[in-house]
């Protein structure tokens, strides 16, 4: 079967994002294997110089206006749905990211077809493209073949080679209108990170905590545990959200991914999100009142315990043995 691919570009701040160019890829691969074109969708402001730069692509849709500065899923998904159809397109493939999070269920209800999220592995076998879905952070890894080939494909960040993506070639650039439409989700500014703070994918002990530290008091006993071990405190969602640590100290899917050497984690359930961001750590050792929380199943050490009770006697230990 041979149908064209959509692939949505994604950029921020005039940078194309490796995600594009690993969907290009990938893209690429599956278009070799079953033919069809491949279209990079770009939509932005001021955007048409990143065109050029999308030449694994056989053209680029692009849809280049002043209120396109960030768009919302009210506006992309029905671009989305147009270009299907005009194009014929079997396949769409979306960045798993937080800029495309929401687009496409939005996309597969509309269209009818199915959505695959998660998707780390594409291959063509006896004609049909099977993809490798990722279920519950990674314990299961999920084959699913697309009945007449056709779907919404949410593409799993580093999960292909972005290098498959990039070409020197010039892309043909074909303009696109966006539907018309009053998106009730408007873009008004950038919120930046806050810089100031520590940088926690740089430290080599992280003392991490979550809802099971149970009180903002307690985050200071953390803190002085952290400080004795020369490393530096974070946490689970529920603590940021909570507002007892800044948003700079999070870990996880929507946070930071971190790899120190040591990753104490004090009352933290071991959630995938979680998971997600601190499973490259070198050594892990948790804590935690229940014997079966699933952080004990990819920590190195584990302790049964009460963290509140358990961290001043340990900090009182490392500063005894520093003297
Ligand atoms: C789209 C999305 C993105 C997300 N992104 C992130 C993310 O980036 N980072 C993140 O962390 N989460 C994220 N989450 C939330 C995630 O699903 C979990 O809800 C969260 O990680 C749970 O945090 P927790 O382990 O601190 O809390 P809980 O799951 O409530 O676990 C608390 C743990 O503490 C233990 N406990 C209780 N009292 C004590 C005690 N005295 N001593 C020791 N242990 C104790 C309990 O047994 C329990 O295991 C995200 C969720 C979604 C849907």
């Amino acid at each position: 079967m041979s149908a064209a691919i959509l692939v949505l570009v994604e950029h921020l701040k005039g940078t194309l994002a490796d995600i594009t160019f690993e969907m290009l890829g990938v893209g690429r691969q599956i278009a070799a294997a079953q033919g069809g074109q491949v279209h990079a969708v770009l939509l932005g402001k001021d955007v048409n110089a990143l065109a050029a730069r999308l030449g694994a692509a056989d053209s680029v849709l692009l849809a280049d206006e002043p209120n396109l500065e960030q768009p919302s899923a009210e506006v992309i998904v029905p671009l989305l749905q147009q270009l299907m159809a005009q194009k014929q397109a079997s396949l769409v493939l979306l960045g798993g990211t937080n800029a495309s999070f929401g687009l496409g269920g939005q996309l597969s209800a509309r269209m009818k077809v199915p959505f695959v999220n998660f998707c780390k592995g594409a291959r063509v076998e006896g004609g049909s493209l099977v993809l490798t879905s990722q279920l519950f952070g990674g314990k299961i890894l999920s084959d699913v073949k697309l009945a007449d080939g056709k779907g919404i494909v949410s593409v799993y960040p580093g999960a292909f080679p972005a290098e498959a993506g990039r070409s020197d070639k010039t892309p043909p650039v074909e303009k696109v209108a966006v539907p018309p439409g009053s998106p009730k989700v408007v873009f008004k500014r950038f919120v930046e990170p806050d810089t100031s703070d520590v940088d926690i994918t740089k430290q080599s002990v992280l003392v991490a905590v979550g809802r099971g530290i149970q009180s903002q008091d307690n985050v200071q006993l953390a803190e002085e545990l952290a400080q004795s071990l020369g490393g530096v405190v974070c946490a689970s969602r529920p603590v940021i959200d909570q507002g007892w640590l800044p948003l700079s100290r999070q870990v996880g899917k929507s946070g930071m991914t971190v790899k120190p050497r040591l990753y104490l984690a004090f009352g933290i359930s071991g959630a995938p999100e979680h998971w997600d961001g601190m499973q490259s750590s070198e050594c892990i050792i948790s804590v935690n009142t229940d014997p079966k929380a699933p952080i004990f199943d990819g920590s190195h050490y584990g302790v049964v315990g009460d963290a509140v009770e358990l961290i001043p006697l340990l900090t009182d230990r490392i500063k005894a043995k520093k003297g």
